[in-house]
């Protein structure tokens, strides 16, 4: 399985991730397709964007499309999944005048993206056409993304 390191703003180790890169039915093999150290409570990934952003930071659903943004050279925050946004996350957030928010474009992603424009007068939803972040990123590269961000704007 692919190990998704969540690291603190000074670099330390706080969990670990888990995505099954494997193309079967993860159930039938005992797991799910992300798996999560037992009993630990979902976090924020890539909390250093926190202390590193200036005014505007950018969220997404899912940590792989946060270190799409983060390549393209944007400071962003992951929840790890689209049921993973809490209380605990606005207020960590709540410092930004802008929150972008890259919800992926299903009923799931935008019941997030409501979710957390309800929690935070700064979120925007990003309107994504060609599937999530890295969907448009492969098909568009960092282009497609910062279209959509101005589009939004
Ligand atoms: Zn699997």
């Amino acid at each position: 399985m692919l190990a998704i390191p969540y690291l603190g703003h000074t670099g330390q180790p706080l969990t670990v991730r888990f995505r099954c890169l494997a193309e079967h039915n993860h159930r039938e093999h005992g797991h799910g397709k992300y798996n999560t150290v037992p009993e630990d409570s979902p976090r924020m990934y890539g909390v250093d964007s926190i202390h590193a952003a200036g005014d505007e930071i950018h969220l997404t659903e899912g940590e792989l499309d946060r270190i799409i943004l983060r390549k393209i050279g944007w400071h962003a925050v992951a929840v790890p999944g689209s049921e993973m946004w809490f209380g605990r996350h606005r207020r960590m957030l709540a410092g930004f005048s802008r929150v972008w928010v890259w919800a992926d474009p299903d009923e799931a992603g935008a019941k997030l993206a409501a979710k957390v424009c309800r929690s935070l007068r700064s979120a925007k939803p990003v309107r994504l056409r060609l599937g999530d972040v890295t969907d448009a990123y492969l098909a568009g590269g960092a282009q497609a993304l910062h279209d959509a961000k101005e589009a939004t704007a």
